[in-house]
This record gives structure tokens, C-alpha cells and sequence, in this order.
């Protein structure tokens, strides 16, 4: 099964140890996630990709118990719809709303170590495996 990505220019793929793919402005130093043409801060145009670190810390997270409004949401549905975790992890130069393959809150706790991970999302039209990326919590960290 072919894997794509969900979207282009969202993390590095294929790769052994993906990465986010941000921007930093050249101008004021502010880190953007997704990647933005032009500073949010600022106003400059001099954004450069930025690769984000694949380790941070849970900042705030909640629990997604039912399928979001589809459009946009293009998950799984119905009774295939599997509850997942979602939340804010916090990289060091900027906090990235993320998926989580985490969805029990006996699991969850806000300053855990989480790392980049890259999931199967769905199955396209053509049979392809669409992936997206996601947190998960570190293991062997108490
Ligand atoms: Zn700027």
C-alpha cells in the first residue's frame, strides 16, 4: 500500500524520523506552524522553513469522544469513528496543535514528554494510505 501524505509541506515524508515543517521569520526570529508566507508578528515577508523539534511537552489536550463536523473533518465516521486525543504540544519556539494517539485521560497529563509520530489517517479513493502526523507520549519517562 502506497503511503501519502495528507497534505504537502505539513511534516518531511518519507523519512525514518519525520519532522514538522514550520517557518521562522528572518526579520523577527517568531516561529509559525503551518508554514505562513508572512510573519504574523511582523508583517515581513522573509520566512524561511523552519524544521521543528520532534520532542516537546504537552501544553493542553482534550479528548475528541465523537466524529468533528465533516467537511472539514475527513476521518473515519459512523462506527468506524475511534475516539482520539487532541492538544497543544509545546516545541520550545512554538506550540503545535496536534492529533494525539493518546485518547485515555488517565494517560494524559500537561507537561508529559510527547514525541512526532506519523499515523494512518484514512484510505483515499485510489487506495492509498493517507498519513498525518500525531503526538504520542514518551515511553520510559516516569
Ligand atoms: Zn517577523
Amino acid at each position: 500500500m502506497t503511503q501519502v501524505p495528507i497534505a504537502e509541506h505539513v511534516f518531511t515524508w518519507p523519512a525514518n524520523e519525520p519532522q514538522l515543517i514550520g517557518s521562522r521569520c528572518s526579520e523577527c526570529g517568531i516561529v509559525t506552524f503551518p508554514a505562513q508566507d508572512s510573519c504574523p508578528r511582523c508583517g515581513s515577508t522573509e520566512m524561511a522553513e523552519h524544521f521543528l523539534a520532534p520532542r516537546g511537552r504537552l501544553w493542553a489536550w482534550t479528548t475528541q469522544d465523537f466524529p468533528p463536523p465533516s467537511p472539514p473533518y475527513a476521518g473515519a465516521s459512523g462506527r468506524e469513528f475511534v475516539p482520539f486525543g487532541v492538544g497543544y504540544v509545546d516545541l520550545g519556539d512554538v506550540k503545535v496543535e496536534t492529533r494525539l494517539t493518546e485518547s485515555d485521560p488517565a494517560n494524559l497529563r500537561i507537561g508529559m514528554s510527547m514525541e512526532l509520530v506519523v499515523v494512518p489517517f484514512r484510505t483515499d479513493d485510489e487506495g492509498n494510505e493517507v498519513v498525518t502526523f500525531a503526538f504520542r507520549p514518551v515511553k520510559d519517562e516516569s
